[in-house]
C-alpha cells in the first residue's frame, strides 16, 4: 500500500506558487515553527516572515514565505502567503537591494514607528529571501 502524503498548496494574491504531494511540510508560524504529517488534527496558523519546507521522497524543497496563514487538514496544508517564492525563483541581488534600502531607513528613521516597523519588515523579508535562495 502507497504510504499516506498531504496535499500542498502555496498561493499568493498573484498566483499559486506551488501544487504538489509531500509527505512531510514544516510552515513559520507565529508562534514558531510547526511541521505537518499526514493525519494532523485540523488548526489554522498565521504564518510570520520565514522559510517553509516540504518533503517528497528524499528530496527537501525550500520557500520563503512572507506572512499570511496556514490551514491543516489531516490531507492538504494550504498555504495563503502575502508572497511566496521557490528558491531557484529569488532574485538574490533584487534582495540585497532591498536590504540595504531598509538597513538605510534603520539607520535614519528614529521617529516615525510605522516606517520602523515597515523597513524592519523589508529587512527581515531580504533576509529570508537571501537565506531560502541560498538553500
Ligand atoms: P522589493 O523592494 O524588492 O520589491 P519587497 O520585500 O518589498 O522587495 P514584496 O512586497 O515582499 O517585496 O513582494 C512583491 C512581489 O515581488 C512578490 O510577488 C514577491 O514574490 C516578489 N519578490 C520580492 N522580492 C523578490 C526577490 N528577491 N526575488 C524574487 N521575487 C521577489
Amino acid at each position: 500500500m502507497a504510504e499516506k502524503q498531504l496535499l500542498l498548496e502555496v498561493v499568493t494574491p498573484d498566483r499559486l506558487v506551488l501544487s504538489t504531494e509531500a509527505d512531510v511540510v514544516v510552515c513559520p508560524g507565529v508562534e514558531g515553527q510547526f511541521g505537518v504529517l499526514p493525519g494532523h488534527i485540523p488548526f489554522l496558523s498565521a504564518l510570520d516572515i520565514g522559510e517553509m519546507y516540504y518533503r517528497k521522497g528524499g528530496q527537501v524543497e525550500y520557500l520563503a514565505i512572507s506572512g499570511g496563514f496556514a490551514e491543516v487538514t489531516g490531507e492538504k496544508v494550504t498555504i495563503v502567503a502575502e508572497s511566496a517564492e521557490k528558491g531557484r525563483e529569488i532574485d538574490v541581488d533584487r534582495a540585497k537591494r532591498a536590504l540595504e534600502r531598509a538597513e538605510k531607513r534603520l539607520a535614519t528613521t528614529k521617529t516615525e514607528e510605522i516606517d520602523w516597523s515597515r523597513a524592519e519588515a523589508a529587512l527581515r523579508r531580504s533576509l529570508m529571501r537571501m537565506k531560502v535562495a541560498g538553500r
